[in-house]
């Protein structure tokens, strides 16, 4: 039997900034390592989204305008995208996708669009002004080291019962304030760093491979096989 990671890709004919869709051949790179497949689908405006149909979801970054309209059809999908998110599977979601599974974003005009309240983050607006750069933050649970590039107007702040995917060691990460990056929960993490951050971060793709490879096929052990994926970060 050959074991397979069907990955949801979430507007990514929409939100797909600096080739975020790198996240889903990063994936796939480590995946063949392990003889496991990966297959990727599309889902964008007015398709629909069904939790049981996938093991992993990537949604990457956009720009103001693709964002406002994401926003909009994105709440027709929303009750899916919470009930894959409390079942666990991994949910990489970067920059406007990020923004999107919090409360709202603040575009650069001020106006307020809506986002799936899946989790408790909110966006404000920056006047006049973007974060962009390198960064680099450290895993405060595990101590792993990720590197990223972020370019954000939005200021993002944690909600109750929140925590960042790292401490920021360089850049400016959520708001610039605060030195938290990124949100995670459960296996859902939600992060500015695009790069694209499974492309760079070999330790976080496999960390999260295994987690889905884990809830779709429980009675497997997948220690030894764990030890055989070679990791490259830059
Ligand atoms: N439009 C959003 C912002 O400027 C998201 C940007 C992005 O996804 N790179 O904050």
């Amino acid at each position: 039997m050959t074991m397979n990671i069907r990955v949801a890709h979430l507007y990514g004919d929409l939100m797909n900034t600096y080739g975020d869709i790198g996240n889903i051949l990063a994936l796939q790179f480590y995946a063949k390592q392990i003889g496991v497949e990966v297959t990727s689908k599309i889902i964008s405006l007015e398709e629909s989204f069904k939790a049981d149909d996938f093991d992993f979801i990537v949604f990457g970054g956009g720009q103001d305008f693709e964002q406002s309209i994401v926003a909009k059809d994105i709440q027709t999908k929303k009750d899916e995208l919470i009930k894959f998110i409390e079942q666990g599977k991994p949910f990489v979601s970067v920059c406007g996708g990020f923004q999107l599974i919090g409360k709202y974003y603040v575009d650069a005009q001020g106006q307020k669009l809506p986002g799936i309240c899946a989790l408790n983050h909110y966006t404000e607006q920056q006047h006049d002004h973007r974060f962009i750069g390198n960064i680099r933050i450290q895993n405060t649970n595990n101590g792993a080291k990720y590197h990223g590039f972020e370019n954000h107007q939005g200021v993002t702040f944690l909600g109750e019962g929140e925590r960042p995917l790292g401490k920021v060691i360089k850049g400016y990460g959520n708001n610039g304030k605060d030195h938290t990056e990124g949100v995670v929960y459960k296996n859902t993490i939600g992060t500015y760093f695009h790069g694209p951050i499974l492309a760079r971060n070999g330790n976080l793709a496999k960390d999260l491979m295994f987690e889905a490879l884990k809830i779709k096929y429980p009675d497997v052990d997948f220690s030894k096989m764990m030890d055989k994926v070679k990791i490259y970060e830059y």
